[in-house]
Order: structure tokens, then sequence, then C-alpha cells
């Protein structure tokens, strides 16, 4: 079967431990997957999560490698079992039911921890939920990732599936997937079918649409039906619509239409009473040292962090011992010093270009272009610091004649994050989103 080949190259990729305590939990959907989508089950939300950002991009990968086709992986927890069943048979309904949504179950306001940094989000959503389509038109929601968003979707989402609404939740890449798709097969009346006639639509991750024209195209149409008919428009991105670059003019205003809603990263307080909370919901027990300990070492990003809490329970389930501070210091650790073995300098590169807007390939050349040259000593600053690459070894990279080229660009660097704040806090932004993107 394809999923034992599939099994059979992951496992020369990772540790058999690894293998064993998280890839033999999941259960692979062959009747419900398709050429461009894997599905598997996991036995709860935390094991999915986890499986998907640790191993979702080389399982995809290696699908690619077997078919000749990039998957979506979509891992579904085991009680959604008889929703997903029938989602996937909406492909071939003429319209679409109450249950036609992948919905996360568990993503609802009460499992939401709200504090300052996304309390105004969470209002909004909530807002939403109670009165679509009637107030805030479209909503709005951005901010880094693992900070939420997708959570209050679902939340929206949930709210009103109870209330017996349409809800369609789509991400913007699955939206366009479904669009070729259907637009090759000319059955392009089905996906509008679907797409127009719902009474809420949660879009996530709209950053995607930047440069696809095609796809902005038809979510112009979409948009404006919906919105015309009263009903609620809800989206998620990275950045605000502003930043999005590539987005058509028309969209963008169209975005900004109704309210916009950040969200910041949580403050200490917050992370530790989400820590709190999800622990609560797995039937995790951590002293309040280790809390505090995960909430000051560990980033902003609240995926990672659910990560480290399951990996320390699985770790002490396995072991059977009790969680210990120490115990837990390590783990984290050597987390953190995975995570920078990750990331590699085309990592870096590709998140100063999009923030800097210089392209990849001007940060590569020998143009010295005052903007292209800060693009430039930026990325080897962040090589330096977030990868094991070499002064010589980064010289090489970037096709310098030595590694003195290098030390200059350190040095400039260095000397502006002493003397400018608004410099500083940049490259820190940047470092974030960096660490973030090499997960993905
Ligand atoms: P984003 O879409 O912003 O990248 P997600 O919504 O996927 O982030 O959140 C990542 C994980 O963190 C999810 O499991 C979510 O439940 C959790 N999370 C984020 N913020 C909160 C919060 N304020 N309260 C509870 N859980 C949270
Ligand atoms: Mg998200």
């Amino acid at each position: 079967m394809l999923i034992d080949q599939i099994y059979e190259l992951l496992s020369q990729e990772i540790s058999q431990a690894e293998f064993d305590r998280y890839i033999k939990q999941l259960q692979y959907d062959e009747e419900g997957s398709r050429s461009d989508m894997a599905l598997f089950y996991a036995p709860n939300p935390l094991i999915a999560r986890w499986v998907k950002t640790r191993y979702g991009a080389k399982l995809a990968h290696l699908f690619e490698i077997k078919t000749g086709i990039k998957p979506q992986i979509m891992i579904e927890i085991k009680s959604a079992v008889s929703q997903k069943r029938a989602h996937t048979a909406i492909e071939t309904a003429q319209k679409p039911t109450a249950k036609s949504t992948i919905l996360n179950p568990s993503y609802t306001f009460d499992s939401f921890v709200v504090g300052s940094s996304n309390q105004f989000a969470y209002t909004a959503a909530l807002r939403v939920a109670e009165k679509p389509g009637e107030q805030y038109n479209p909503l709005f929601i951005y901010g880094g990732a693992g900070l939420g968003k997708t959570h209050l979707l679902h939340a929206i989402g949930n709210f009103n599936l109870a209330r017996g609404k349409q809800v369609i939740f789509t991400s913007l890449e699955q939206f366009m997937n479904q669009f070729t798709h259907h637009l090759r097969n000319h059955t392009m009346d089905r996906f509008r079918d679907k797409f127009r006639n719902c009474d809420i639509l949660l879009l996530d991750d709209i950053q995607f649409l930047s440069r696809k024209e095609e796809t902005q195209k038809e979510l112009f149409h979409t948009f404006n039906e919906l919105h015309g008919a009263g009903k609620q428009i809800v989206m998620t991105s990275d950045q605000h619509p502003k930043k999005i670059a590539g987005l058509e003019e028309r969209l963008r205003s169209r975005f900004e239409w109704g309210l916009i809603a950040d969200i910041q990263p949580p403050e200490l307080e917050t992370k530790i009473a989400i820590i709190k909370k999800k622990c609560e919901l797995n039937g995790i027990q951590l002293d309040n040292d280790i809390v505090n300990y995960i909430a000051a070492h560990m980033g902003n990003n609240i995926r990672e962090i659910e990560g480290i809490i399951i990996q320390l329970n699985a770790f002490a389930n396995m072991m059977n011992q009790t969680i210990t501070l120490d115990f837990a210091k390590n783990v984290i650790k050597n987390q953190l010093k995975e995570r920078s073995e990750n990331i590699t300098i085309d990592d870096i590169v590709k998140v100063v270009s999009k923030e800097l807007n210089v392209k990849p390939s001007e940060i590569k050349s020998k143009n010295r272009a005052r903007k292209i040259v800060e693009a430039r000593r930026i990325v080897i600053y962040l090589a330096r610091t977030l990868t094991p690459n070499s002064m010589p070894s980064l010289a090489q990279y970037f096709g310098m004649k030595d590694h003195t080229a290098v030390s200059h660009a350190m040095k400039k660097i260095n000397e502006m994050l002493d003397k400018d704040e608004t410099f500083k806090a940049k490259i820190e932004e940047l470092q974030h989103k960096i660490s973030a993107q090499s997960l993905d």
C-alpha cells in the first residue's frame, strides 16, 4: 500500500522513538484521501497539531516522491470522523448542508483564553458570531503565527453551526485548489453554488492570495455576492490587508470595509493562563514552576507551546514518571536547539525579501543599491545568529571573495542595533517570523 511505502521512507528520516510515539498513533484514511489531499486521523487535537507542524511538510514531500503530486496533509481528530465523511461527500453533493465544513470542535470561545493581547479580536469575533452579517462585515483578523486566529475562526463557525447556520470554513489554499479543480473540470457552477450559498464564509490565511490573480477575481465576485446578500465573511491573515503584496486594490478596499482586528503576542500572564487551560483540557498535570518555566522560555507561538506540553506528557507516560522541572528544562532545551538547526539561509532570505520588499535574487546578487545592501546585511546577520553557518560558508553562499565582507556586514548591523531601537525591534520581529516559518 502507498501509505506503507510513505511510512517506510519517513522512518528513515525520523528517529524510531518519534515514529513510534507520534506516527503510529495516526490512522490513514485511504478512502477519504485524494491525490491532492491525504487524510489522517489522530487520537486527540494535540497529536494532530503536533504531527501536522512537525511532519506535515515531510509527509507531503514523501507523497510527492511516490505519486508525483504533493497533497495537502489533513489531520482530523478521531471524534470528528463522521463529520469528515460528510465533508468529503460535498464534492458530489449539489448543495452544502450544515455539516459541510471541517471545524475543530475543541476550538470554541470557551476554550479561548482572553488577555489584553487578543481581547479586541476575541470580542469582535464573538460579536460577529452572535450577529453574523449585521455589524462588522467583513471581519478581518490578523496577527503572527500560532496566536489563535484559526481558533477564533473555528469558534465563530462552531457557534453558528450549533444554531443551524450554513457555515463554510476554508483555507485560502483549499479555496484556490478547489477553484482550479472546478475550473479544469468545467464545473464552476458547483464551486459557485457552494461558496455563494452560505450564511458565513470563514477564510483562513488569506495572505496566500498574494499575486494569485485568477483566484482574487473569483473571490472578488464571491465576496460581492455574499456581502450583498448580508452574509457574513470573516478572514484571517498574518498581516494587515495593506501589507499583503500583490493584492488587487478593489479586494483590499473591501477587506477594509468592516472591522480589522489584530492579535498581538500574548503577555506572560496570558501565556500562563493558556498553558493551564491546555493542560486542563487535555488532562495533563503540570506544577506551577513548570508552567512558568515554559511560559518564560518558549516564544509566543502557542502552537509550539502546545507541542512542548504534549511532548512532555508523552515522555512522562512512556517512562512512567512524573514531570519534574529538570525534565521539562531538558525537553525544552532540545526543542529549541532542534528548531535552530532546522533554519536554513534560504528560509531567512525568503522572509527578509518578503518583509523588506526586495527580490531573493537581488539579495544574492552583487547589486549595490542601498536597500538591497541593507537586506543582504540583515540576512547575513540573521544567518549568523540563527543558523550554524560559519563566516566562510556564508561568504560562499553570497559568492563573496572571503569572510571579511561577512564580518563587515555583521559590524554594520551591530552598530545599527546599538543605536536604533526601531531597527532592533524590526530585527527581532524578523527573527520571530523566521523561526515560525521554519516550523511550517
Ligand atoms: P494561528 O491561526 O494564529 O496561527 P491557531 O489558531 O492555529 O493560530 O492557534 C495555535 C494553537 O494555539 C491552537 O491550538 C489554539 O487553540 C492555541 N491558542 C492560541 N491562542 C489561544 C488562546 N488565547 N487560548 C487558547 N488557545 C489558544
Ligand atoms: Mg492559522
